[in-house]
């Protein structure tokens, strides 16, 4: 689907997987004028498709095109658009429980400009890929370590949506961490360098007793749609969850920490590395209330237990 600045997106079309053809002077390659998404299709026991709060991805995309300047689909298109490419890729998608069907929406500044300033012309498409764990070590534990001296956002800055470039500021740390074992990396503010903020691709959350606190949208921070949803499932099984500042402190004494995301789903951590020191968790084995939660959002989201918060849609 194109758009000229300041107009709508007109209807899209199917196409089959490959390249994309651009000017290099497009506002992308140049200025990093680029959103992108990131949403998952189950496939239903009884072969229907079901796609996870598809809505709450559009209004997210919409948030980030207003701060990089951009038109954006509106959330019936982005909803019709996702619709039609999962239909038409329905054959990827694996058996219920065997994994899920990657969707990648993505927004980009596809017409040219030199000084800087919004591309005069906007490209949206989307396309998918099946897939299994994003970890490799799949629901067993992950191993974080703590960056201080590189963050992957700032006060003011576009770490609040789903911008390209934060995550070209992460890859420098996020190697370094894999190349010395770790699974990635979990970034503190760069003001305090004490208050939690995410991992490259998934937010955090600190169980300590009943009380499960993850760090407040403070606009450094993604909103993650898990996260959100985590949330709600989690104050519907009768914990009390704490949206706040979180001290790296804490991670000290807390029982149990896990990540949430589309791709990494609920993931327990294992342990934290912190100038050195290791704070482990769980005798490498996922903690009983992260196992809680991604039991009853995995049953959500692949339809084997009724749909009470109307976050599924249904394909067929
Ligand atoms: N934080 C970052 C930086 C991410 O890239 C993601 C993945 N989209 C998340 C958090 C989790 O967001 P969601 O639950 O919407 O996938």
């Amino acid at each position: 689907m194109k758009c000229p600045h300041g107009g709508n997106f007109s209807k899209g079309e199917l196409r089959q997987f490959g390249n994309i053809e651009l000017s290099p002077s497009a506002g992308v390659l140049n200025y990093g004028q680029g959103l992108f998404e990131g949403l998952k299709a189950y496939r239903k026991q009884d072969g229907n498709i079901l796609l996870f709060r598809p809505d709450e991805n559009a209004l997210r995309l919409r948030m980030g095109a207003e701060r990089m300047c951009m038109p954006a689909p509106t959330v019936e298109q982005f909803v019709e658009a996702v619709k039609n490419t999962v239909l038409a890729n329905e054959h990827w998608i694996p058996p219920t429980g065997k994994g899920s069907l990657y969707i990648r929406p993505l927004l980009m500044g596809s017409g040219p400009v030199l000084g800087i300033a919004p591309a005069p012309e906007y490209t949206f498409l989307i396309f998918v890929t099946p897939v299994g764990n994003y970890f490799k070590e799949g629901i067993a534990p992950i191993n974080l370590v703590i960056e201080t001296d590189v963050h992957r956002a700032s006060p003011g800055g576009t770490g609040g949506v789903k911008s390209i470039g934060n995550y070209a500021a992460v890859l420098q740390a996020q190697t370094a961490a894999k190349a010395k074992g770790y699974s990635d990396v979990l970034y503190l503010d760069c003001v305090h360098k004490k208050y939690l903020e995410e991992v490259s691709s998934c937010n955090v959350f600190v169980v300590k007793g009943n009380v499960i606190a993850t760090p407040a949208i403070t606009g450094t921070i993604l909103p993650g749609i898990t996260r959100k949803s985590i949330i709600d499932v989690a104050l519907n099984q009768g914990f009390e969850v704490e949206e706040r500042l979180v001290t790296v402190d804490e991670l000290l004494n807390a029982d149990e920490i896990f990540c949430t995301g589309t791709a990494v789903v609920v993931s327990p951590v294992g342990s934290i590395t912190y100038h050195s020191k290791r704070m482990s968790y769980g005798d490498g084995r996922i903690g009983n209330v992260s196992q809680q939660l991604l039991t009853a959002l995995t049953k959500l989201q692949m339809g084997l237990v009724e749909d009470n918060m109307d976050w599924i849609v249904e394909l067929k």
